[in-house]
């Protein structure tokens, strides 16, 4: 799911927080672009877009961690049309 508002800024601090750099260039400047639920909703990957060389890197989230910034476990269902 595409992350905008208030869930990310909320990941963007959690990644802050656990001091998450970019793996392929070192930089802090990364911006939070995508949210995959793992199977089961075990973890929540996000996806964050490096702001100097533009490759990304995934942080995944525990459910502790997820719920702190509002993802709901619900969501992980298939989406019905
Ligand atoms: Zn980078």
């Amino acid at each position: 799911m595409f992350l905008w508002g208030a869930r990310k800024r909320c990941v963007e601090r959690v990644a802050r927080e656990k001091k998450v750099t970019c793996h392929h260039c070192g930089s802090e400047a990364l911006i939070a672009s995508e949210a995959v639920w793992m199977l089961g909703a075990a973890t929540l990957d996000i996806y964050l877009k490096c702001s100097d060389c533009e490759l990304e890197t995934p942080m995944p989230l525990s459910p502790t961690e997820y719920k702190r910034c509002g993802f709901d476990p619900d969501e992980a269902l298939p989406d019905v049309p």
